[in-house]
């Protein structure tokens, strides 16, 4: 498969110019990001990588952060987890809290923010320093020791984020919540504020696509169950109530935020990375799930 052929094909096609949509602005410093960013990354299973335009340039990756924590949690608590979060599609907006009150504080997955939030919480139940541990996971899983937190985002996040804090508030007081409150929404900002570029991003959900064995190492860091789960969260719940579009136009399972950047992988076969911070109405990159319809379109390849 000649993926920059096809990656081209993809730059020469599209632009900023030809999408309505949004930059984020309800975290104020997301609204500072040049609309006309475009950039794509591929990574395959024999360390090939393909790319085009801004690949190379870090952006905030916001909600992806959460495969990477789900990932942690799980191989802290394995099954048990689900305990404390279920594993269906909400169909409601990702910071919502209507379902928590009749579901009884069991949120209805690790992906939307209430459940984020409960992942949050056993991580900072069970880890010294979850902030640093997050770090360092993500640079092993890269080989990359340049990637690190934005102070400025998390802060700014911190300043605005009524709805996360009342989340947790309110999972607490139906039960679903152990530790203090302030801890867990420190560590949830952080995690968000992470920044990577697509390169970075494709190359670290390779374990995704590879039955949970780091690209460069080899090392197995999550056992083939996990990642199977992991993998039908994305496939499922991925893109907050747009997850059924994105599996219809797109066909593979990935995990998006709302700095703009999303992130899908093909099993045994390829990570794909691609980040443009114009966003449509339900909060996903709309230069980016065209480009990656494109994408699978062109190989002809998704997992349908
Ligand atoms: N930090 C964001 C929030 O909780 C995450 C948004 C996202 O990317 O979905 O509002």
């Amino acid at each position: 498969m000649d993926y920059q052929k096809i990656l081209d094909t993809i730059y020469e096609e599209m632009s900023y110019r030809d999408v309505k949509g949004k930059v984020a602005s309800y975290i104020p410093e997301l609204a500072k990001v040049d609309r006309r960013k475009f950039g794509m990354h591929v990574y395959c299973g024999d360390q090939q990588h393909f790319c085009f335009g801004d690949s190379d340039e870090k952006f905030s990756i916001q909600s992806i952060s959460k495969v990477f924590t789900l990932a942690m949690a799980m191989r802290i608590m394995g099954e048990h987890l689900w305990d404390r979060v279920s594993v269906e599609p909400s169909g409601d907006p990702f910071n919502s809290l209507t379902q928590l009150e009749y579901e009884h504080g069991i949120p209805r997955n690790p992906f939307i923010n209430a459940g984020a939030l409960v992942i949050s919480d056993i991580l900072v139940d069970q880890l010294d320093d979850p902030k640093k541990e997050l770090l360092e996971f993500v640079r092993k899983i890269t080989g990359d020791n340049s990637i690190d937190y934005d102070e400025s985002v998390a802060k700014s996040e911190k300043a605005t984020g009524y709805r996360n804090i009342a989340l947790v508030n309110y999972i607490k007081a139906l039960g679903n919540i152990k530790c203090d409150v302030e801890p867990i929404v420190d560590f949830y900002f952080y995690q968000c504020s992470l920044a990577m570029s697509c390169q970075q991003l494709s190359k670290a959900f390779m374990i995704f696509a590879n039955r949970g064995k780091i690209l460069d190492s080899g090392e197995k860091i999550l056992k083939p169950k996990t990642v199977k789960r992991i993998n039908a969260l994305m496939q499922t719940c991925g893109f907050y109530d747009e997850a059924g579009e994105f599996s219809f136009q797109v066909g593979l399972p990935g995990k998006s935020g709302v700095g703009g950047g999303i992130v899908a992988i093909h099993p045994a076969n390829y990570s794909v990375a691609v980040w443009s911070p114009i966003l449509n109405e339900k909060g996903n990159s709309e230069l980016g799930m065209k480009a990656l319809e494109r994408f699978t379109t062109l190989t002809g390849v998704s997992v349908f």
